[in-house]
């Protein structure tokens, strides 16, 4: 029998040679310096934190360099598979302004270089299986999962390397006539590469973020097509990159160690080795140690805490920005005008260990982010927010809607914006007292002048003979002003502190009144803006319920 035919009694049924498939996918006709990658999820489930900033960083690389980004779908480990998984994964990146030029797309594949989806490709991964059988660097392996455990234990106890190699790969001096004879008698079997690397062999690799490194050679025969037919995760990533014209695999770095594995499969399939990028993971502090940040135990690693708190997705961006490149921060510090899309990133400036995930930082992103939006823009998030989270409140925001614009721009859109709301499930706490609504008193948070009849004294008839709509704010603090020297307070700052004794207090005492009069609490934004938007009839109502 020939090796050809030994090909075809071990993968029966091949459409193609290899050779089709090379022909089959053009050439990339892009510009000097234009990196193609990808991003190459299976299907299990939602995009968690870690996955968003590696999907993040290689839209980004690509884009920057007016490359090609697709998505791939690995779904070759069936039993992980989720249902609607890569609809989820399609639509939660969306969110974030990731979005494929190629790959596969809620309506099937967009691009010249697909099928997209892995377990559409067993023929193409056959193809070149069969092509290593020919070129006597692949073979069956017909020991069971009972032999291999058995071997380590042999190995373990003699102190030897675990594994299928050297000596240990016994399927590898199988004669054709006993392959033959086990494929007759129906024996079960898999695909290995005959590996032709030797461990105590080194070589020199340079990764695009971790820089260069000393590897030993991969003496191990791995399983390259597995016994379900489908290919292992090492063999579809070499035949799928190489006929996708992948230039940067960029990925976590839990694949860092398969370096040597990865480039022998490269080399011995006759393929162009791309270059790697290995993204470090982000960390978490856990009683007192660090470690990667877990799907399982730790909820901010769900992409959906941040959606339930209110976060702005871009938030998120910016902030993955800053993990991603460690002069992101100051960049944007020293171009306020700019977004991320105008930043360029750099494997260089990439993090080559674990990167601390940084909640607090998050969250001050989040607020100078949120400082610096148009009152429209935080009301339709906060709506957007509220029709998801709390009903109640949404319905209030767009029945009262040019009101409670006016109300998230207190003190915005200027120079100095107030920083209150760090993300949206905060809005109500930060407004309610603005709609009587949601104006249930518990509390008067009453500060110096706390003695009723003062307090009534300062109010009444404040609104009546003072305060009037349509002055403006110097008008209304001058009025402030008068009312506060006649009642025996001063309004000379300085003068208080030189002589405490000689006055009741300061203006500062008796606006604090008004303050807490009007909204229960001692700390608010402007109260001058504040008084504008509540207008006088409903002022009237809040000192009576405060007097009460
Ligand atoms: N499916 C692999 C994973 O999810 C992809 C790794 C890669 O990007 O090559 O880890």
């Amino acid at each position: 029998m020939t090796r050809e035919e030994s090909a075809d009694l071990l993968l029966p049924g091949v459409k193609h040679d290899y050779s089709y498939y090379e022909n089959l996918y053009p050439q990339r006709n892009l510009p000097d310096g234009a990196i193609v990658t990808r991003y190459a999820p299976s299907p299990t489930g939602f995009i968690h934190i870690g996955a968003l900033l590696q999907s993040f960083i290689s839209s980004k690389m690509a884009k920057q360099s007016n490359g090609i980004f697709f998505l791939r779908i690995e779904d070759t480990d069936q039993k992980r598979s989720i249902d609607d998984g890569v609809n989820k994964i399609i639509r939660d990146l969306e969110k974030f302004d990731i979005v494929f030029d190629e790959g596969v797309t809620k309506d099937g594949d967009k691009g010249s270089y697909g099928p997209y989806t892995q377990s559409e490709r067993k023929d193409i991964y056959w193809a070149f299986a069969k092509k290593l059988i020919i070129e006597d660097k692949a073979y069956p392996c017909f020991c069971s999962k009972e032999d291999e455990a058995l071997d380590r234990e042999k190995q373990t106890a003699k102190g030897e390397r675990t594994g299928y190699y050297g000596y240990w790969a016994r399927c590898r001096r199988l004669t054709m006539e006993e392959v033959i004879e086990k494929i007759n008698a129906g024996e079960k079997y898999i695909i290995r590469l005959k590996s032709n690397g030797n461990f105590n062999r080194k070589f020199k690799f340079k990764d695009c973020v971790k820089g260069k490194a000393e590897f030993p050679e991969n003496d191990q025969d791995i399983p390259i097509i597995k016994s379900d037919g489908l290919p292992t995760y090492h063999f579809a990533h070499a035949i799928d990159d190489h006929l996708m014209g992948t230039t940067h695999v960029i990925r976590s770095d839990e694949w860092y160690p398969s370096i040597p594995l990865h480039t022998q499969l490269f080399t011995m399939l006759g393929f162009k080795v791309p270059k790697y990028a290995h993204i470090s993971p982000l960390m978490i502090e856990d009683n007192g140690t660090r470690r990667k940040i877990s799907k399982r135990k730790d909820p901010e690693a769900a992409v959906s805490f941040y959606h339930e708190k209110g976060i702005p997705n871009h938030a998120i961006m910016l902030y993955l920005a800053t993990v991603t490149n460690s002069n992101f921060e100051m960049w944007m510090e020293q171009n306020k005008d700019k977004d991320i899309d105008d930043f360029t990133f750099e494997f260089n400036k990439m993090a080559t260990g674990g990167t601390m995930f940084d909640y607090d930082k998050l969250i001050n992103i989040s607020k100078n982010y949120i400082s610096k939006l148009k009152a429209t823009e935080v009301y339709d998030m906060a709506l957007d927010y509220a029709k998801e989270y709390n009903q109640d409140f949404a319905s209030l925001l767009e029945k009262y809607k040019d009101y409670s614009i006016d109300v998230f721009n207190i003190e915005r859109e200027q120079k100095k914006p107030r920083k209150d709301i760090a993300y949206f499930s905060d809005a109500k706490n930060q407004t309610w007292y603005m709609y009587d609504e949601l104006f249930k008193v518990k509390d008067y948070d009453w500060q110096k002048i706390n003695d009723k009849k003062e307090i009534k004294l300062i109010l009444n008839p404040y609104f009546d003979d003072y305060y009037d709509m349509d002055d403006d704010k110097d008008i209304g603090f001058n009025k402030m002003k008068d009312r506060t020297e006649r009642l025996g307070y001063t309004s000379n700052m300085k003068e208080y502190k030189a002589n405490p004794d000689n006055y009741k207090g300061s203006i500062a005492d008796v606006s604090m009144v008004i303050r807490v009069a009007l909204t229960t609490l001692s700390m608010t934004p402007d109260l001058y803006e504040i008084m504008k938007l509540l207008g006088v009839e409903r002022m009237k109502k809040r000192v009576e319920m405060a007097l009460q």
